[in-house]
């Protein structure tokens, strides 16, 4: 019915190459203990399997019944370290030795070749299915479209493999491919081998390029936006507000006299100060308020939906809040800040930047008014 050496030597030479991909992606992107880990896996398992095709009939058909075990729980470790899982991490390897000490104690105990193979597939199915599992339900947040798929794929896989496991373990008389079920497990091994090993590499480069895009647009310093993001996310706001005929605000701050701070406490304690500054003026905003470190200690704020008074109101809060809130400085000194703000609201087909230049004023305005306070920048700027 179906050539199972054939098989096992096309999935030994398809791991293979997989391992050798995997090896060429690892060296370029730097220590990933997860890719590692499924690099080897595919290595040993290609190895494993080339040597039972080569040997048929030999001590070499365990071996690689064992290297599927193996291969199996490995992957499911590297799914784990992948979403952070350190618990079940350690219950995959004793639960991998366990599998395979019955599948050697049924060795010696005189199974023979295809009871062996369907155990092996036994084993093989529980491990696919804690995969899918892991990858479908277990809490790893909404799983992605690209989990998605890769986790229907194992759970088709166990469920293939269950009946290869299934038909060795109850009709051990039937020759090695002379039923549909064992054509089913062997071409389900192959879809596995295939969507999974690029499945696996997707799903990293998407966490990579994910992460990636989070340094990109994100200040270290405070986890606020940076300049370049806020730029990009408040003209979408201004857009959006333009065609939807609402009002969007502008604010500009600068924190007050923090020269002094870190001439006084170092520029540490600046830090500091700068991380509370955001955390507390953030805590003073509406959900969709968007609020982005332009550089030093300036901040800018859109917020859609707000007239001139909901931000004047807004800024006077913000205002209030972080004088109220002394940070404490990792010397054990409190500082209390102070912040001066200016505001506008974006005129229809206002460039995002002209906006801001008149909230700069405001802001240049609220300083030589004594800082500490808020003032609303000018209808229009006159030319210089
Ligand atoms: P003003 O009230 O007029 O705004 O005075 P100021 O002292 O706040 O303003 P000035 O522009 O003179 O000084 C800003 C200081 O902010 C100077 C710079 O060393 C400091 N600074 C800029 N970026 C950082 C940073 O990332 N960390 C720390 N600790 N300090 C920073
Ligand atoms: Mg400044
Ligand atoms: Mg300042």
């Amino acid at each position: 019915m179906i050539d199972i050496p054939t098989i096992i030597l096309a999935l030994s030479i398809g791991n293979l190459g997989f391992a050798l991909l995997m090896a060429g992606y690892v060296r370029g992107s730097g220590p990933d203990r997860a890719l590692r880990l499924w690099m080897w896996s595919r290595l040993v398992l290609g190895l494993t399997q080339f040597v039972g095709w080569a040997l048929p009939g030999t001590w070499a058909d365990e071996v690689a019944a064992a290297g599927g075990i193996g291969c199996i729980a490995a992957e499911a470790a590297a799914y784990c370290i992948y979403f952070g899982f350190h618990r079940w991490q350690r219950v995959l390897l004793p639960a991998a030795g366990v599998a395979l000490l019955a599948l050697a104690g049924a060795a010696v105990a005189g199974a023979n070749y295809v009871q062996l193979m369907g155990l092996a597939c036994a084993f093989v199915a529980v491990f696919a299915a804690a995969i899918a599992f892991i990858l479908l339900r277990a809490r790893t947040g909404r799983p992605s479209f690209l989990q998605r798929v890769i986790g229907v794929n194992d759970a088709l896989f166990a469920l293939c493999m269950a009946l290869g496991g299934w038909e060795g373990l109850l009709h051990p008389e039937h020759a090695l491919g002379s039923n549909p079920a064992h054509a089913v497990a062997g071409m389900a091994a192959y879809l596995l081998m295939i969507v999974n090993s690029v499945g696996f590499l997707l799903l990293c480069k998407q966490k990579g390029d994910e992460q990636m895009a989070l340094l990109a647009t994100t200040d270290f310093l405070t986890g606020l936006i940076n300049r370049r993001a806020f730029f990009e996310r408040a003209e979408a706001a201004r857009l959006l507000a333009l065609r939807l005929r609402k009002p969007i605000a502008l604010l500009m701050l600068d924190i007050d006299h923090f020269k002094q701070l870190n001439d006084r406490y170092g520029h540490a304690a600046g830090d500091e100060a700068l991380t509370a500054f955001a955390a507390t003026a953030r805590a003073t905003l509406r959900e969709h308020d968007i609020m982005g470190r332009l550089g030093g200690e300036e901040f800018a704020l859109a917020l859609p939906a707000t007239d001139l008074g909901g931000a004047l109101l807004a800024a006077e809060r913000l205002r209030r809040a972080v004088s109220a809130a002394p940070v404490v400085l990792g010397c054990g000194a409190e500082h209390v800040l102070r912040v001066s703000i200016g505001v506008v609201v974006v005129e229809p087909n206002e460039p995002l930047t002209a906006a801001l230049a008149r909230a700069d004023h405001g802001l240049y305005a609220a300083k030589s008014g004594g800082r500490d306070r808020v003032e609303t920048g000018p209808a229009v700027l006159r030319r210089a």
